[in-house]
C-alpha cells in the first residue's frame, strides 16, 4: 500500500494504524509539512514530491493500492497562496494518477474536504450538497475528486474520495503519540490547549449567524477516520468513483470547543475575541448517513476524548 503524506498528522497515523493491521507500506513524503520521525520504522519512506514522477515510481513500486493524504490543506494559507494549492493538490493528484495507470495500480482513497462544499445552503451537508468552495484549498480538493470521476470512466479505475470534516485527536501506537505537529499551528484544537494569559487563543469571529457568534464545526477523531479509510478500501469498485463524508455527524461551535477544553484540562482556556478569518464558511457540519451505510462505519469518540488525546499527547 502506498500511503502519499505518510508523514503528516493523518497519513502518519493511518501508516502506523495500517502496520498494525498487517499491512505492507510504503511512504512518499516531502517533509515540506510533515516529519520523518512521524513515520512508522516499519514503513519504506521515500522523500520526494507529488511534482516529481520518478519518486512516485519509485514510492508505488510494489504497492496495489493508494491512500492519498499528502497535499497543502489550510484555508488561510491557501488564500494568500492559490497557485501553490493547484500546483501541489491538482497537479500533484494528476501525476500520482499518471503513474497509477503507468504501472497498473488501480484503487485510490483520496483525502478530499468539506471545504469542497463552501458556505453550505442546508443544516446538515450531504453528498448530493452543492459544490461551491469559498478558498483555493476547497477549489483544488473539488478539482481533483472531478479528475478520479474522470478517471473512473476514462481508465476504469476505482476511486473513493472521503471528505473530512475537521480531523483531531491523537492516536497512541505502540511507538508512542503521534498528533498534530504545525508550524504554525493553525487548528482550533492544539491552538486552544496551548492558550496561556500571555497568549490566548484567537477566536476568529463573534459576530457569525450562529447560537453564539462563532463558528461551527463537525470534529472527527483521527482513530474513526483511518478505520473509515480501511473499510472504504474494501469497497472500491472498478470503474467507479464514490465520495463520502467523513465526520461525527454533530456541529459544535469554536466557543463549545474552548469549553471542553477547559473542563478537560481543568482551568480556563484565556481567550481574545477578533475578526473573523479570510475564507471560513460560518458552518459545516456533516451528513454521515452514507458512510454508515456504504462503509458499515460509525464514529466512536466524542469531542471530549479528542481535546483529551490530544492534551495527553502534548504532556
Ligand atoms: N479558529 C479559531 N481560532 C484558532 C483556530 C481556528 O477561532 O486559533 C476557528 C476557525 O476560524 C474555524 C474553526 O476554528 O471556524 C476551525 O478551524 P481550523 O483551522 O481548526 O479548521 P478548518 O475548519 O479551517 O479546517
Amino acid at each position: 500500500m502506498l500511503v502519499t503524506g505518510g508523514a503528516g498528522y493523518i497519513g502518519s497515523t493511518a501508516v502506523a494504524i495500517l502496520l498494525d493491521a498487517g499491512f505492507h507500506v510504503s511512504v512518499l513524503d516531502d517533509l515540506s509539512t510533515g516529519h520523518a520521525d512521524s513515520v512508522d520504522s516499519r514503513a519504506r519512506l521515500i522523500e520526494g514530491s507529488l511534482l516529481d514522477k520518478d519518486a512516485i515510481r519509485r514510492a508505488i513500486a510494489g504497492c496495489d493500492s493508494v491512500l492519498h493524504f499528502a497535499g497543502k490543506s489550510l484555508v488561510g494559507e491557501s488564500v494568500e497562496m492559490p497557485a501553490l494549492y493547484m500546483q501541489v493538490n491538482v497537479e500533484g493528484s494528476t501525476n500520482l494518477l499518471d503513474v497509477m495507470k503507468e504501472v497498473g495500480v488501480n484503487q485510490i482513497v483520496f483525502s478530499s474536504s468539506a471545504a469542497t462544499y463552501g458556505e453550505p445552503r442546508e443544516a446538515i451537508l450531504t453528498e448530493e450538497s452543492e459544490t461551491q468552495p469559498t478558498n483555493p484549498y476547497g477549489e483544488s480538493k473539488l478539482k481533483v475528486d472531478q479528475l478520479l470521476s474522470e478517471r473512473a470512466v476514462k481508465d476504469g479505475i476505482a476511486a473513493l474520495s472521503l471528505r473530512y470534516f475537521n480531523v483531531a485527536g491523537a492516536f497512541k501506537g505502540s511507538r508512542g503519540w503521534l498528533t498534530e505537529r504545525h508550524n504554525p499551528e493553525t487548528h482550533l484544537i492544539p491552538n486552544v490547549l496551548k492558550a496561556s494569559d500571555s497568549h490566548p487563543v484567537t477566536v476568529f469571529g463573534i459576530d457569525w449567524p450562529t447560537a453564539d457568534g462563532t463558528c461551527i464545526r463537525d470534529y472527527i477523531h483521527v482513530i474513526d477516520l483511518i478505520d473509515a479509510h480501511i473499510k472504504a478500501l474494501k469497497i472500491l469498485k472498478n470503474g467507479t468513483h464514490e465520495i463520502i463524508n467523513l465526520g461525527s455527524g454533530e456541529g459544535y461551535s469554536v466557543r463549545q470547543v474552548i469549553d471542553t477544553a477547559s473542563d478537560v484540562m481543568g482551568r480556563k482556556v484565556p481567550t481574545r475575541d477578533a475578526q473573523r478569518r479570510a475564507g471560513d464558511p460560518a458552518v459545516l457540519v456533516a451528513s454521515i448517513e452514507k458512510a454508515q451505510s456504504l462503509l458499515n462505519w460509525k464514529p466512536t469518540k466524542n469531542l471530549s476524548e479528542m481535546i483529551s488525546d490530544v492534551y495527553s499527547s502534548t504532556r
